[in-house]
């Protein structure tokens, strides 16, 4: 597991971009708000369950220059009347923050009310970003949800235990669940691991990529509520929304 693009990037000057689009937020704390989602190109793992390999491989990018996305992003946000708009970006992927310099010279080029959230893996070390962005991320401008990779993933956690305790109290972190040994598996790690991320997520993992059948919800449910775990059950909001659209969510 490589933190680091295959593909050449400048870094700080352009991004590899997947896709952009405005939607409804369906994961973490601020599901149900609508986000402005910027995609990024290639990534580091390579999930089981993963339900955004188009961003992973495949070679399905532009290289877009940070003033061309920060525009995009200003468009995107624009609403008719002044004083309404959007205000949340969701920076994803693929890894985003194997572009971190990138989207720091994006940050820094946006108005101070945007709040930026970062979907990142968990394996890529968090001190990089915070290093470019002291300022914005102390403030809660710039928020990690960060997964930690439990075995059905068929990927292995690593860096996650170090970043843990990188986290400040505005960020998350989220565990995809495919089944009953995946729960166990974070339950082990939030006892094990300290951190000062305020929400816990536990989302089930929906049938994608080589995963036929995911995990059911309300089994999940049952199991968070018989052990009173303090952690918040996650289902992912857009797939409800639009059931069988699987880009521009
Ligand atoms: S880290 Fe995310 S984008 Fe990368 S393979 Fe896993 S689920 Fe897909």
């Amino acid at each position: 597991m490589q933190a680091q693009t295959t593909v050449p990037v400048r870094k700080g000057q352009e991004l590899l971009l997947n896709e952009m689009y405005v939607s409804i937020q369906g994961e973490s704390s601020l599901a149900g708000l609508p986000t402005i989602f910027v995609r990024l190109y290639a990534c580091n793992l390579r999930c089981a369950w993963c339900d955004s390999m188009y961003a992973v491989e495949g070679g399905e990018f532009t290289r877009s220059s940070v003033e061309d996305v920060v525009d995009r992003i200003r468009e995107l946000s624009a609403a008719a009347e002044e004083g309404e708009g959007i205000r949340y970006v969701c920076w994803t992927g693929g890894e985003p923050l194997l572009q971190a310099e990138s989207i720091a010279a994006a940050v820094r080029r946006l108005p101070e009310d945007f709040v930026h959230s970062f979907e990142t893996d968990g394996e890529v070390d968090l001190h990089t970003f915070d290093r470019l962005a002291p300022a914005e991320r102390a403030s809660g401008r710039v928020r990690y949800v960060m997964d930690v990779k439990c075995p059905g993933s068929g990927m292995k956690a690593e860096k996650a235990y170090a970043n843990l305790g990188l986290l400040q109290p505005h960020d998350e972190v989220k565990f995809v669940l495919r089944d009953r040994e995946d729960y166990e598996f974070a339950r082990r790690v939030l006892s094990a691991y300290g951190t000062k991320a305020q929400t816990v997520l536990f989302s089930p993992v929906a049938a994608a990529h080589k995963v036929s059948m995911g995990l059911d919800p309300d089994r999940l449910a049952a199991w968070i509520l018989e052990d009173r775990l303090p952690v918040r059950l996650q289902v992912q909001l857009h797939k409800v929304l639009w059931p069988g659209k699987s880009r521009g969510i």
